[in-house]
């Protein structure tokens, strides 16, 4: 059936401005990394890439190597793009990335100019698009001069392969140096990806005021530590869940007694402010507005609905901001 997006789309959404930039994105945007590959069903995809559109999501957030196997969600989102989503593209902002494992041999991995050029040829042709929006070293290469990697960055901005340019992973010191290079070769870095939840606050040592300072936007991946900071694991490990599954990213041991304890209080307080506990996990990543948009994931469109109505309750008190401290000391 042909998909008409909601009318009333960019109704509800907030749009944030990304560092110093002229682009706008959504406040909450939604990720590929999980639930989209070739071994997953489509349908559901595509039923989470339409809701979250018709919500106002219009940054989709993907890399090479996202599946299983590893192409594959690109590959999805292709499909997905082509039926759908075809006549609205100028109202979508698509990224994907490379540094991590792609291809064996010497030039499947990390940051050279070869491998960084080559896989965004790749990531085109899997996506069947003609450029995407934004293109992300994924990773610091410890190995390749940063000279190189920043180059191929603003090389596939001048081919028009991509608009903008972003950092993923990289510390407060090696984005200052890469920002510093890319300010100089004309293509100023537009954002970074980091990890940051309340469960992972690393980026409040440095790199925030780095961003500041360089007029970088921020797009925060897994908000909901994977799902730990929601309601999934209050009682047990359900079987549908991705502690339950192959991810070698979140397992059961991971899920302590000390952090259920934590996220059992958490919930508590978000129940108080009339949230779910997902919903609180994401206004308080944006809480201040230091951060440009929360990059969730999920595995059904219901988790969409119950993530971007968070919107609906973003200020905390002063009081509530403390008890959140007093229970993550813990
Ligand atoms: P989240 O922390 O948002 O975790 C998503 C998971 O949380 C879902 O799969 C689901 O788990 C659960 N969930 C989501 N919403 C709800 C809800 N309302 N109620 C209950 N459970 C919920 O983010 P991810 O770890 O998935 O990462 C998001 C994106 O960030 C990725 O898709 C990717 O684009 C990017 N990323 C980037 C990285 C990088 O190195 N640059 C690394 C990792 C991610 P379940 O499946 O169990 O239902």
């Amino acid at each position: 059936m042909t998909y008409l997006a909601a009318n009333n789309r960019y109704e509800g959404m907030k749009y944030n401005r990304t560092g110093r930039s002229g682009l706008k994105l959504p406040a909450i945007s939604l990720g590929l990394w999980h639930n989209f590959g070739g071994v997953d069903r489509l349908e559901n995809g595509r039923a989470m890439v339409r809701r979250a559109f018709d919500l106002g999501i219009t940054h989709f957030d993907l890399a090479n190597n996202y599946g299983p196997p590893p192409g594959s969600a690109e590959e999805t989102f292709g499909l997905i793009l082509k039926q759908d989503l075809a006549a609205y593209r100028d109202e979508l902002i698509v990224s994907t990335k490379a540094g991590y494992y792609m291809w064996q041999g010497p030039y499947g991995d990390w940051g050279s100019r070869k491998y960084l050029v080559s896989s965004l040829d790749q990531s085109l042709k899997r996506m069947k698009l003609d450029y995407v929006d934004i293109f992300y070293h994924h990773r610091p290469d410890p190995d390749t001069p940063l000279e190189e990697t920043m180059m191929a960055l603003d090389h596939v901005v001048r081919q028009g392969k991509a608009l903008y340019v972003g950092l993923s992973n990289y510390s407060a010191e090696q984005t200052a140096r890469a920002s510093a290079i890319l300010k100089e070769l004309g293509t100023p870095c537009l954002i970074h990806q980091p990890s940051y939840s309340m469960l992972n606050r690393w980026i409040e040592d440095g790199l925030q005021d780095v961003l500041e300072r360089e007029g970088i936007g921020s797009i925060v991946f897994s908000p909901l530590a994977g799902g730990v900071l929601t309601n999934r694991y209050l009682n047990g490990v359900p079987s549908d869940s991705r502690a339950a599954g192959p991810s070698v990213f979140l397992n059961a041991d991971a899920l302590t007694e000390s952090k259920l304890n934590k996220v059992k209080q958490l919930d508590a307080l978000a129940r108080e402010r009339g949230q779910s506990l997902a919903q609180m996990a994401l206004v308080w990543v944006l809480r201040g507005g230091k951060v440009t948009s929360a990059l969730i994931g999920a595995s059904r469109p219901e988790q969409i609905d119950d993530n971007v109505e968070a919107l609906n309750k973003p200020d905390f008190s002063e009081e509530e901001l403390g008890r959140i401290e007093a229970i993550l000391a813990e």
